[in-house]
């Protein structure tokens, strides 16, 4: 366990990826594996965020383990490498991005636009390898400690695989982010009249232990759900007795408004407030008040940024 003088516990660290830059598909860090037989593209994509390390761990048991599609084709890429090269151990919140949040600019308008950045340029890169996915899984994780979340859109078709997966336990529909488009709001997975279907999973607290074990479960879970692995090459890596999964339900996310914003408490996530009109923080002069009664709390920023998500409202549904 290394901890910089100030600052969270590094228990889970980013592995060594280079060799696996050459990849086989003319992209690097992007592995393809076609099974010959006809079945739906998969996606499973790590490193959205460069500091988001376990999905880079799930991705190394998965091509150390030669895992292979018994049908269709399965994909696998590192997205955002040269963030995650940035590694910095005394400042590991630095490596989130370049430039830019890879994880805003996943609209044709955007790709297509004249803007340059580090993480346009890599978007622009994987673009196809995402457009052409049927299924994508998107590891992710979390500042805060929080157990896992996953975030399937508020269309039927995210929620029917998230619950396909039996895991994790908190699964959230959720609409996504006024600061700009998510890999897994790209094209045909936004549509609801489409099969194509995309999740977004936070494995937990970015740098601890249960977030690697989480992005593992997860991706094989998710591999299972789709029948794209035999049962028993997946069974090692898959949850024994899952808990029961919950839905939430985000009413709306609370995008800050000022300079000045301020939750009156240290949230981590899925907290519960009983009462409606509870004061949970203010955006400059405004309060900010849970619309309703048992109003759970959503990823929490830790960081409050002028146009940027400062918490999504959610209630748990029966
Ligand atoms: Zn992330």
């Amino acid at each position: 366990m290394t901890k910089p003088a100030s600052g969270p516990v590094l228990d889970l660290l980013p592995i060594d990826i280079k060799g696996y830059r050459a990849g086989n598909t003319g992209i690097e860090y992007v592995h393809k594996f076609d099974s010959g037989r006809p079945g739906p593209n998969v996606l499973i994509n790590a490193l959205t965020h460069g500091n988001e390390v376990c999905g880079a761990h799930a991705l190394a048991v998965l091509l150390e383990n030669d895992i292979r599609p018994n049908r269709g084709s399965l994909t696998l890429s590192f997205a955002n490498v040269a963030a995650y090269d940035a590694f910095d151990h005394d400042n590991p919140t630095a490596s989130r991005f370049v430039d830019e949040d890879f994880n805003r600019l996943w609209s044709n308008e955007i790709l297509d636009g004249n803007r340059q950045s580090a993480e346009l340029t890599r978007a622009r890169q994987i673009r196809g390898v995402v457009a052409e996915a049927d299924y994508l899984l998107d590891i992710h994780s979390m500042h805060l400690p929080c157990p896992a979340l996953m975030l399937c859109g508020t269309a039927e078709k995210g929620r029917r695989l998230a619950f396909a997966m039996g895991v994790p336990e908190h699964v959230v529909a959720d609409p996504g982010h006024a600061a700009g488009p998510r890999m897994r709001d790209y094209g045909r997975f936004a549509q609801t009249d489409t099969e194509q279907t995309a999740l977004l999973i936070e494995c937990g607290q970015h740098w601890s232990e249960e977030s690697g074990q989480t992005a593992i479960h997860s991706a094989f879970h998710f591999l299972d759900a789709l029948g794209l692995v035999d049962k028993a090459a997946a069974a090692p890596y898959l949850v024994e007795d899952p808990a029961p999964q919950r839905l939430i339900e985000v009413v709306g996310p609370i995008t800050i408004q000022t300079e000045a914003f301020r939750f009156i408490e240290d949230y981590s996530g899925l907290e519960v407030i009983a009462e409606a009109g509870t004061v949970i923080g203010h955006d400059g002069a405004q309060p900010i008040v849970t619309p309703h009664d048992e109003c759970v709390l959503i990823m929490p920023t830790h960081r409050p940024r002028l146009g940027q998500t400062a918490v999504r409202l959610g209630r748990f549904i029966a």
